[in-house]
């Protein structure tokens, strides 16, 4: 059931969603075609404790991208690129994901014009952020609603990433898993982070800012990633449109 209903979300959020025609740019650089990102389930939900499967690995990430999300029962960071997907538990080392495993939220881009640019040195979160905002500022895009599929991969320092234990039901709320979240901290290291940037909204549907989730280049780290400074490292930007998709409602945003 995809049925019509009118849910209140931020303006700023709707302006993008509603941005998908066209979804060829013209720019000074030639045209951008548009890729789309698919989001199954809203962060209000995952935040509340949600953590049944809304959706499958096999399902949310045929043909992604890349993406990002979260394994039933908040049993690993999902991450994904390069054509695998990976789950990476609370001891921290990624494991393939299961075709059938459940996620009650993730979200996956969907192809596009890439845009590359080098990242200079000591570049932290809010300097990607930034400079993300400038590709797309380049493109002819931005603006507070631009929503974008991120790249970054290369050597970085002082990085944390985080997964989260196994939690049995009746669960708990997010906020109170994550008071038990597991940190990896390296002082240096080498891999991809993958992820997006959507607007600095609060709006409880997307996960607003910057959100990377990374994979260690010899596959032996992983997780939600906190916090990273680039040493040296290339970014890949893709713009898109959002859809978003909350199938225990038949809810649909931005189509
Ligand atoms: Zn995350």
């Amino acid at each position: 059931m995809t049925a019509n209903v009118t849910v209140m979300f931020d303006a700023a959020l709707a302006a993008a969603v509603t941005r998908a025609a066209p979804d060829i740019t013209p720019t000074e650089h030639g045209h951008i075609k548009h890729g789309h990102i698919q989001q199954t389930e809203i962060i209000k939900d995952l935040f509340e404790g949600h953590y049944e499967a809304a959706t499958t690995v096999a399902q949310a990430f045929e043909g992604a991208l890349l993406g990002i999300g979260v394994a039933e029962a908040v049993d690993g960071e999902i991450v994904a690129f390069d054509g695998t997907v990976w789950r990476v538990p609370v001891d921290g080392i990624p494991v393939v994901a299961e075709p059938a495993l459940g996620l009650p939220f993730s979200v996956v881009a969907l192809g596009g014009t890439e845009i590359t640019e080098s990242v200079s040195a000591g570049t932290d979160f809010t300097g990607l952020t930034a400079l993300i905002d400038e590709v797309l500022k380049n493109a002819g895009q931005h603006d507070d609603h631009a929503v974008a599929a991120v790249r970054v991969e290369g050597t970085f320092t002082g990085i944390v990433l985080r997964s989260e234990p196994r939690q049995q039901r009746p669960y708990r709320p997010l906020t109170e898993v994550l008071d038990h979240e597991v940190q990896f901290r390296f002082d240096t290291w080498s891999g991809t982070l993958v992820g997006f940037r959507f607007p600095d909204v609060n709006d409880q549907v997307v996960i607003p800012g910057l959100h990377l989730h990374g994979i260690g280049a010899d596959r032996r780290s992983g997780g939600h990633c906190h916090r990273a400074v680039t040493v040296s490292a290339t970014l890949r930007v893709w713009l898109d449109d959002v859809d978003i998709f909350v199938p225990m409602t038949g809810v649909h945003y931005g189509m």
